[in-house]
């Protein structure tokens, strides 16, 4: 069967250049086709999010709410279908897909929360001073507005809680902005089965038809002309560093240039102090393999790298994580491209050198050819200052272990780093206090500094930070996850003078939402 693009409330043009999903695990294609949008298809769904970009910004907090949630409630009735689909898609095992719908209806219901309660909008009031010598002061409230619509790509790795209506989509929505999803080639019946849902809240909340498209199609065909539209005033994105930095630059170079929040590449590095015994390096070795290997290796914070001491500490964290990771069955990545990339990746590695092979990743690529194995490789912390390539991510369940003489290297080895989503410390807590300075160098790499805790697992609440300087994301000022994720698609606006019954409800003398505000 030949499915279509979703435009607001209609399909999209059948047209005769369709693809198929195929299933990882056993490379056979998948029955439906989907056709790619045509170029009529992605200014219509632009100029839809356009005219609807007025009301979305208009709705009420509640109003947000009851969509968010008549969301999440209609992906929770869709499970089932779900589980079967992206099973195939993906050739993840259904446990991961009903945890990840799990994850995605919690994002959807903590950002319904949070614009209900309305104290996102960081109010702020200056109330004016008649008198003020010599100068009366005039009376400025500012608030966050929605920026308008906004692209989203559909992340490879998270095909629910990163994809149709994942965080970005969800964040967004929130805000008050139309969102037009552009769905990855390796899922686009899961993207489809959550678009059908989102049409039916959209219609059934009362949101504007141009409150949702989903566009099936190549990122650098369709991809490149959504984020070229000029209806379009914010992107975002979860993939490679390629692709987000080619988005990146495109949107600066449009005539209005748009910013693009883009999550893109972390090897996310692993500091063991010094002063840890055997037993906690063998615990170490535990936590990190389950760790390095959750979901193939392919979450964005799966750790790639780990610097230990030389020693008997060093060496029993070595023979207890190679021991651990020869344990692991090869198992199906997410499409032939992240395969492809994990066995050039491995290739570069273990070209470069002073890089040792403890364990070879297994060549068995499995009948759908995108089975990997997981790899350990090592070196030393003189080799690795001397080559760039050991910084670059290798997306997938391997890890490069370095060993250090001295702390003191710790601190070049960090200055070396590029930016990174988390950076985590194993220690005592007496020598966490005496590492100041390879903390202050961490805190200029990372979006998330951990301690004795390893990075995956990424908590979905008010605090967390799952970004960081480039090139973890384009923009390190921001986070993708968590409620701060909302400030992505929003911008402060200030009112000055204005008559108390025609300020926004949040910024009245009144305060009838009773929301937190900044008073002067
Ligand atoms: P990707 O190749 O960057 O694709 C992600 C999305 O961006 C797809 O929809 C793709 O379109 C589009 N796209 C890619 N390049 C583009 C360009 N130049 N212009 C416009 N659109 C473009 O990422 P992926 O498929 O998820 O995985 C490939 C690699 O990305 C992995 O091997 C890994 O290295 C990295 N990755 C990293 C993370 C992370 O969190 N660190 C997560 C996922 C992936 P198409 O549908 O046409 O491909």
């Amino acid at each position: 069967m030949i499915k279509s693009s979703l435009i607001g409330f209609s399909k999209g043009i059948e047209g005769d250049s369709v693809f198929t999903a195929r299933n990882p695990a056993t490379g056979e294609n998948l029955e439906d086709s989907f056709c790619h949008a045509s170029e009529e298809d992605v200014a219509k769904a632009c100029n839809l999010a356009s005219e609807a970009s007025l009301a979305m910004a208009a709705l009420s907090g509640s109003k947000k709410a009851g969509f968010l949630r008549d969301l999440s409630d209609r992906l929770g009735g869709i499970v089932d279908q779900l589980v079967q689909t992206m099973t195939a898609e993906t050739g993840l095992p259904e446990p991961r897909v009903r945890g990840e719908t799990g994850r995605t209806i919690s994002q959807l219901k903590m950002f319904a929360d949070l614009v209900e309660s309305g104290n996102w909008v960081d109010a702020r009031i200056d109330r004016t001073q008649p008198n003020r010598e010599p100068i009366p002061k005039p009376d400025l409230r500012s608030m966050l507005r929605p920026v308008g619509p906004v692209v989203v790509f559909c992340a490879s790795n998270f095909p629910l809680a990163f994809s149709v209506a994942g965080g970005d989509s969800a964040s967004a929505w929130a805000a008050g902005c139309p969102v037009i999803v552009k769905a990855h080639h390796a899922h686009p019946g899961t993207a489809l089965l959550v678009g059908n849902a989102v049409v039916d809240s959209v219609r059934s909340s009362g949101l504007p038809e141009g409150a949702f498209s989903l566009i099936f199609g190549d990122g650098r065909t369709v991809g490149q002309s959504l984020v070229n539209h000029p209806a379009i005033k914010a992107v975002g994105f979860t993939g490679s560093r390629a692709g987000g930095r080619a988005l990146f630059d495109l949107a600066s170079q449009r005539d209005e240039p748009i910013p693009v929040y883009a999550e893109m590449s972390s090897i996310n590095p692993i500091f063991i102090l010094p002063g840890l015994g055997e037993e906690r390096m063998n615990e170490i070795a535990t936590g990190l393999q389950g760790s390095a290997t959750l979901g193939v290796g392919q979450f964005c914070t799966n750790p790639g790298i780990v610097f230990y001491p030389r020693g008997p500490g060093g060496e029993s964290l070595v023979a207890g994580y190679v021991g651990k990771m020869k344990e692991t069955v090869s198992s199906p990545m997410l499409h032939e491209g992240i395969r492809k990339a994990y066995g050039e990746g491995l290739d570069s590695l273990t070209g470069c050198e002073g890089v040792e092979v403890l364990v070879p990743a297994s060549n068995e690529s499995g009948e759908g050819g995108c089975h990997a194995g997981s790899c350990v490789l090592s070196t030393d912390s003189e080799s690795f200052l001397g080559n760039e390539r050991m910084v670059e991510e290798v997306f997938g369940p391997s890890t490069l272990l370095v060993s250090y003489e001295n702390p003191s290297d710790l601190l070049r080895i960090a200055d070396s780093l590029e930016g990174q989503l988390t950076a985590s410390l194993f220690g005592e807590e007496t020598e966490l206090s005496q590492s100041g300075e390879l903390l202050d160098i961490l805190e200029t790499k990372a979006g998330r500094l951990l301690f004795n805790q390893f990075p995956t697992g990424v908590e979905v609440c008010a605090s967390v930070v799952h970004g960081g300087p480039y090139p973890a994301t384009t923009d390190g000022r921001s986070t993708s996850v968590g409620t701060g994720a909302i400030l992505r698609f929003a911008r402060p606006v200030c009112y000055q003078g204005f008559p108390d019954e025609l300020l926004p409800v949040e910024l009245k003398d009144s305060n009838p939402m009773k929301i937190s505000r900044s008073e002067a």
